[in-house]
């Protein structure tokens, strides 16, 4: 067989003349003069026509070719309007490399089998738009962080503080060590001190909550792109989530045309992210047109439930950020605005279309003792927090951070039902295999 393989695209990109490609069979069918097989690689599918008079000796193989048996095909490739996608090789010479026999999955299977088959489920075309959109992203975080001058920092995972509430914390036994070791929330308490060296800091990392609520939004281990600048005010914080996130969008808009169009997911309810500012509101703003336009009266200080935040943003075709949040909602470590102490300088960005929170973010808390007096009153020992009450000892100056979920970010970018389709292998309460 021919030695240089074009991939997919690259032999419909030639057109015309003798290719050679490599893939998986996607579909088949056939007469017995005829078989046709969908040959699929990483970059797109292709029908592949063998004939009984080319391939008289072998057709018994040509009949049982299975799909996602794995081949090696050396054709002639042409134009053909009938054709999937538009094309079609005439095969002249093919290989097995891999039999397959009897692929578990065929057609309509339950989202649990499909599950369970997460590992074959991954080869599908709508798996493999995700997984390509998803590239995407994870790429145009770290580009834009690093064009804006922002150094790439790591956190540990294995932690012996919490950050965002005992409730969803993950001990681990730690050489036999109970309650003392938990997997990281977030990268903050560790990241803070790190600005002193780096000023703009950036990650992108597992994170791991213990959530026990079952909802389309939330897993267990969830990738969290977290950003922590020194010397920024509430509003930077803020500017700097909504650049990245019209970014990424522009980004996957730039490079997955394809993928969105397999998934059908309406581009036009994208190209407005790029083009137009989000839209900024107090709670307090938030809870007024709650009141006025949606009918649903939130009494103050209460925090914004899923359904209220899903009504609010519907009456947007942009991400919404919500700030100056009741401080009893909010977590220890934010500032409260100065203009107001019942209110801090946190903010969420929900995203459109009901997907909910994609980013959490604040202006960090500067006082020692206001930070002290916070733990206690959430039941945690200031003792265990020395490390981190030193950012407040030793040259303190003004800074905040936010918090991406990526998989949030992917699954409204792709415009999926559940975030479980948005990452590889998903990690729920009841999901942890295979
Ligand atoms: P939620 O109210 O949705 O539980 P949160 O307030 O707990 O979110 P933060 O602590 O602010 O979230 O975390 C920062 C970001 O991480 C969130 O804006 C969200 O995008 C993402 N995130 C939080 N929890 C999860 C989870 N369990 N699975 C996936 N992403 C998550
Ligand atoms: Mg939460």
């Amino acid at each position: 067989m021919a030695a240089k393989y074009l991939s997919i695209q690259e032999a419909m990109d030639k057109g015309s003349g003798k290719v050679s490609v490599r893939g998986w069979v996607h579909r088949e069918r056939g007469s017995n003069k005829l078989k046709f097989v969908s040959l699929r690689d990483s970059t797109n599918v292709i029908q592949c026509v063998l004939k009984r008079e080319d391939f008289e000796k072998q057709w018994e193989d040509i009949d049982h070719l299975q799909v996602e048996t794995s081949l090696l095909i050396n054709g002639e490739i042409k134009k053909d309007e009938r054709a999937p996608t538009g094309y079609e090789i005439r095969v002249i010479e093919f290989k097995v490399v891999g039999k397959s026999e009897n692929y578990p999955i065929t057609k309509d299977h339950s989202p649990e089998f499909l599950a369970d088959n997460r590992h074959l489920w991954l080869r599908s075309r709508r798996m493999i738009s995700i997984l390509k959109i998803r590239s995407t992203v994870f790429g145009a975080i770290h580009e834009y962080f690093r064009n804006e001058g922002f150094y790439e920092y790591h956190s540990p995972i294995f932690q012996s503080v919490q950050c965002e509430g005992g409730s969803t914390l993950f001990e681990v036994p730690y050489f036999g060590k109970r309650k003392e070791v938990f997997l990281g929330q977030t990268w903050q308490l560790y990241a803070e001190p790190a600005i002193f060296a780096l000023e703009k800091i950036y990650t992108i990392s597992p994170s791991f909550r213990a959530e026990k609520s079952k909802t389309s939004r939330h897993l267990t281990e969830y990738w969290h792109a977290e950003m922590e600048v020194a010397w920024a005010d509430f509003k930077e914080i803020m500017d700097y989530g909504e650049g990245l996130i019209k970014f990424v969008v522009q980004k996957v808009l730039e490079k997955n045309k394809e993928e969105l169009k397999l998934l059908e997911r309406d581009l036009k309810k994208l190209e407005p992210i790029v083009k137009k500012p989000f839209i900024r509101m107090t709670y307090d703003e938030a809870l007024k047109i709650l009141k006025d336009k949606c009918k649903m009266p939130v009494t103050w200080g209460k925090d914004l439930r899923t359904i209220e935040e899903e009504k609010l943003t519907k009456l947007y075709d942009v991400p919404l950020i919500v700030s100056h949040y009741p401080k009893v909602v909010k977590a220890f470590y934010m500032t409260e605005d100065p203009k107001n102490p019942d209110v801090v300088q946190g903010c969420d960005f929900l995203a459109p279309e009901g997907y909910g929170e994609i980013i959490g973010g604040s202006h960090r808390e500067p006082e020692l003792e206001e930070i002290k007096k916070r733990l206690k009153e959430q039941g945690e020992d200031p003792k265990e927090y020395e490390f981190y009450l030193d950012t407040r000892r030793y040259g303190s100056v003004p800074h905040g951070g936010f918090g991406l979920g990526v998989e949030r970010i992917i699954t409204w970018i792709c415009g999926l039902d559940n975030i479980k389709d948005s990452i590889p292998f998903p990690r729920t309460m009841e999901r942890y295999r295979p």
